[in-house]
């Protein structure tokens, strides 16, 4: 499985509120395959959102619980439990891996 990861992109407006009880300044969140969005995405957003479907489909739904167990140990290392997550941080290089952008 080397090849692109593809995802399916759902812009719902009505996200914005609902994620921001989270993430102040959320944009997306990807679930498997799909990538739930306040608003389109560009190429850029949509590389990093990619990343987390490729996240997606090397750990199944344990995902979930590895992101957390991630997030709060860079929580308590005093990282950003976003930022700093190394599964942020993977979809951060992704982002930036194409030389487009
Ligand atoms: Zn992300």
């Amino acid at each position: 499985m080397t090849g692109p990861a593809r995802g399916q992109v759902h812009v719902r407006p009505r996200l914005r509120a609902v994620g921001a009880l989270l993430l102040p300044d959320w944009l997306a969140i990807t679930i498997g395959s799909h990538v739930w969005a306040w608003r389109p995405l560009n190429d850029r957003e949509l590389r990093h959102e990619l990343a987390h479907v490729s996240q997606w489909r090397s750990h199944g739904a344990g995902l979930l619980l590895l992101y957390l167990v991630a997030a709060l140990r860079t929580w308590r290392a005093g990282g950003d439990w976003y930022r700093d997550n190394p599964f942020e941080r993977a979809a951060l290089a992704a982002e930036r891996s194409d030389g487009a952008g």
